[in-house]
């Protein structure tokens, strides 16, 4: 664990030291410290003016900046300021170490395998920087490697957490004075981009950070690609507080996702309206939550969970609405087109006739193998009106329809979502969808 490390400083309006400790002087590494302006950086000594002007007698109160220490390397620092009340022209500060204030924190203050900052650090920060500043801007981004699960299953974890540490690297060269990057998560960071209030600049950053990623592999194999999306926004504009902020630019990492990945969305409420009421998109807990429900059914399909004799085809059914947050799910007979068996997300039975559709407009769609996504703009792009009417009818956005070649019937599983959104399912739920229903084939309880 290590230590915090304080430095006490007093200055005048002038910013001469008048008084100070040891330690302070074995930082700088100095005989005699006069004008703190020769160890603050003119760019952070702005705000530092700034905050000082305008602390009347007795008042405290927090700035951040960073000093040069003897081996003229830039630290952060955070101080209490105190202008004396009797005094007026005395102003004391008590001045720590960023650093080495969350490394006595149980959590450490780097990430150990990228060594930018780590998920406690950054946000203490960014929360910090509002405190102290709150109608300073800045710009606060998510980033998260696209598809990276992808990566860890095609080459192994180990070159993994190689492109997780070259993503790292990248970003915290790309965003250098201007801001931090922490990492929050496995492949997610977040970027802190002080220094930046205009949008000029932070594509310049953004733009930079995805370019610079995808060349980095560019040269090794023609299938290897390695993207990123990010999202964000700008404080206080955007948002108000730390949390709104953190979600404001969660929601746009999830439509940079959504949108087909490998871009940035900066928000711009004229384009993404007002979030307040928005309750289409979900959060990242909310994500990582549904995440591990999927995790679960696919373990539970493993075990053989559609093998055991006591699950039915409706628990089946059930299961796959509530981890993919279905409304409906079909078995439909091949010969008649009509439900076999049918299940809402209310857990009630349902039915569905297909027969009033002309077969050459849903048999060359459902008998894709092994899965079809249909929705409208596909429909009525091939002139499939019937079938555009019947989903408009039945309020369908979105039918997944696995076709069954295994059983001696044959016949569709229809997975309906009435969801307004067209992005719902990520690839990997296609996938899922193929293997539950596989299982539920083989299972014989069809
Ligand atoms: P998306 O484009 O939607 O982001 O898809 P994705 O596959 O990247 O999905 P997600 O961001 O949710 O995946 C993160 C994965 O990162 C999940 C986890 O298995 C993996 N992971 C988390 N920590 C580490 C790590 O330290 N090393 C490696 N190699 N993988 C990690
Ligand atoms: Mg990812």
């Amino acid at each position: 664990m290590g230590k915090v490390k304080r430095y006490y400083l007093e200055i005048n309006d002038y910013y001469d030291a008048l008084k100070y400790n040891n330690d302070l002087l074995e930082y700088t590494g100095q005989n005699t410290l006069d004008n703190i302006q020769n160890i603050i950086p003119p760019q952070d000594f702005v705000t530092f003016k700034e905050d000082i002007s305008l602390l009347d007698p007795g008042e405290n109160t927090i700035t951040c900046f960073r000093m040069i220490d003897k081996e003229n390397v830039l630290n952060w620092m955070s101080a209490n300021v105190h202008r004396s009340k009797h005094n007026t022209s005395i102003i004391k500060l008590d001045i720590y170490d960023i650093k080495s204030f969350e490394m006595d924190k149980a959590e450490g203050y780097y990430d150990e395998m990228t060594g930018v900052l780590s998920k406690s650090a950054i946000t203490d920060y960014a929360k910090k920087l509002i405190e102290k500043s709150p109608s300073k801007k800045f710009y606060f981004f998510i980033m998260d490697v696209d598809n990276f699960k992808s990566i860890n299953d095609t080459y192994g974890h180990m070159k993994g957490d190689e492109v997780i540490i070259d993503v790292a690297n990248i970003a915290k060269k790309c965003v250098g004075e201007k801001g931090l990057v922490g990492r929050i998560g496995g492949d997610e960071f977040a970027l802190v981009l002080e220094k930046i209030c205009e949008e000029e600049a932070l594509r310049d950053v953004l733009r930079e950070i995805r370019y610079i990623v995808r060349e980095k592999y560019a040269d090794e194999d023609n299938n290897f690609t390695v993207t990123t999306s990010l999202g964000g926004g700008l404080f206080p504009d955007n948002a108000s507080n730390y949390d709104d902020l953190f979600r404001l630019a969660d929601k746009m990492l999830y439509i940079a996702k959504a949108k087909g990945r490998d871009r940035y969305i900066i928000y711009t409420p004229s384009v993404h309206g007002d979030l307040k009421n928005d309750t289409e998109v979900l959060t990242i807990s909310q994500r990582t939550m549904q995440n591990k429900v999927k995790n679960t059914l696919i373990m539970d399909l493993m075990s053989g969970f559609l093998l055991k004799d006591d699950i039915t085809i409706k628990d089946a059914f059930q299961k796959v609405i509530d981890t993919y947050m279905l409304d409906e799910v079909y078995l439909i007979d091949k010969k008649t087109a009509k439900t076999t068996f049918g299940l809402s997300k209310d857990g009630e039975r349902c039915e569905l006739d297909l027969s009033d559709l002309a077969a050459e407009e849903y048999q060359p769609i459902f008998e894709t193998y092994p899965i079809k996504v249909i929705n409208m703009y596909d429909l009525q792009k091939a002139n499939y009106l019937r079938f555009s009417e019947f989903m408009l009818r039945n309020e369908f956005r979105i039918i997944i329809v696995y076709y069954m070649r295994n059983t001696p019937e044959g016949g569709y599983l229809m997975y309906v979502s009435n969801a307004n959104s067209n992005c719902r399912f990520a690839e990997t739920d296609f996938s899922d969808l193929v293997y539950f229903s596989r299982m539920l084939e083989l299972s014989g309880k069809l």
